[in-house]
């Protein structure tokens, strides 16, 4: 059984308020209006000045809350630094905004930063969507009439980040000095391409983004954009990487609470999809099954077109790992439905197909 998480402080911090979590590490929460609403930002004291990383979903409501803070922290002390974990939209919103308001630099990673410029190319196309999203949802076999509830949904959403045009690159095993504190880059993926974390071994605290949530799992989607990629090895490799860090280390996530316990949560995730990798060989036995089967199997409760969208964009994702894995066979059939098939096994290798490390 996996050992309970520790959560250090139980209680977050309210709007534009800062909890000092570790020396010179302050927590900090932005508001998001959805089921999700929050993200935990964090600032790091300078010498002279702060660092943030992540920066909130670009709303007006995010950006009064940053003229707050600039009214209480930085007017003596100037944000000089900002590092944005990954590409979406809740960690970047604010990033280009920040940068020409305090002009302080951007450091993300190299495919981070391009992947949030790709968004703006797609975003521009929302109302008119690509032929090849249209086949990437009728391949999946997702009904026009949700196909048509996604497009309806996609166009008026808009949360796109005010863009930066410059960044400095962070890449694995950089290092970079804040304040007393040197903390070492760790690169990991499956959840965005180049997510950005960050250690420093002498205050013992992991900022983990999204690579590394307490209760939820991160979402890990193969998107219409690159439908035959297998993000789920990246993730699981991620998972294995992570483990170089501490046990007993601080762990600052994007959501939720700061906990103890990363090596039990490292485990508790890549059990969890090494089970749905396990169930879906199985379900695929007689050899019928459609991508929204799958998504069915492993999300029964899809309350939105974009829950059914990402839920999907994830199913693809466990598929292409099995395919790629050689457990399960696809073919694209009359209707341009994939239908996925479980390989026969060599005898050596009856169930269970996957083992979780420990
Ligand atoms: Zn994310």
């Amino acid at each position: 059984m996996t050992k309970a998480l520790a959560y250090p402080f139980s209680k977050p911090p309210l709007p534009t308020e800062l909890i000092e979590v570790a020396e010179d590490v302050f927590w900090l929460r932005m508001p998001m209006p959805f089921k999700l609403d929050h993200i935990n930002l964090y600032l790091l004291r300078d010498h002279d000045g702060w660092w943030v990383i992540d920066t909130g979903l670009n709303t007006s409501m995010t950006k009064s809350l940053w003229e707050e803070i600039a009214a209480k922290y930085f007017s003596e002390s100037p944000l000089k630094g900002i590092i944005c974990t990954h590409y979406h939209n809740d960690h970047t919103g604010m990033s280009g905004w920040l940068v020409e308001r305090f002009g302080a630099k951007l450091y993300m990673s190299n495919t981070e930063f391009l992947t949030l410029i790709a968004m703006k190319h797609m975003s521009d196309k929302k109302d008119k969507m690509p032929a090849s999203y249209g086949d990437y949802c009728i391949k999946a076999g997702m009904e026009p009439a949700e196909f048509k509830a996604l497009l309806d949904m996609l166009s008026n959403t808009n949360y796109m980040p005010v863009l930066p045009f410059t960044y400095y690159r962070l890449s694995e095993g950089d290092f970079i000095t804040i304040g007393k504190h040197r903390w070492q880059v760790f690169i990991g993926s499956g959840h965005s391409p180049e997510h950005v974390c960050l250690y420093s071994d002498s205050i013992n605290v992991l900022i983990s983004g999204d690579q590394v949530l307490p209760k939820i799992t991160s979402n890990v989607c193969v998107s219409p954009s690159e439908p035959n990629a297998n993000p789920l090895k990246n993730w699981l490799d991620s998972l294995d990487s992570l483990k170089v860090f501490p046990e007993d280390c601080l762990v600052l996530p994007s959501h939720q609470l700061p906990f103890v316990g990363l090596h039990a949560r490292l485990a508790e995730l890549k059990l969890h999809h090494m089970s749905a990798l396990e169930k879906i060989t199985n379900y695929c036995l007689d050899g019928s099954k459609k991508v929204m089967d799958v998504t069915n199997l492993m999300f029964p409760r899809l309350p939105t077109p974009i829950d059914k969208f990402l839920a999907t964009g994830e199913a693809l994702a466990h598929l292409n790992y099995l395919v790629e894995m050689d457990q399960l066979s696809v073919i694209e059939d009359d209707e341009n439905l994939l239908r996925y098939s479980t390989n026969n096994l060599p005898p050596q290798q009856e169930k269970p197909l996957f083992q979780a490390h420990e």
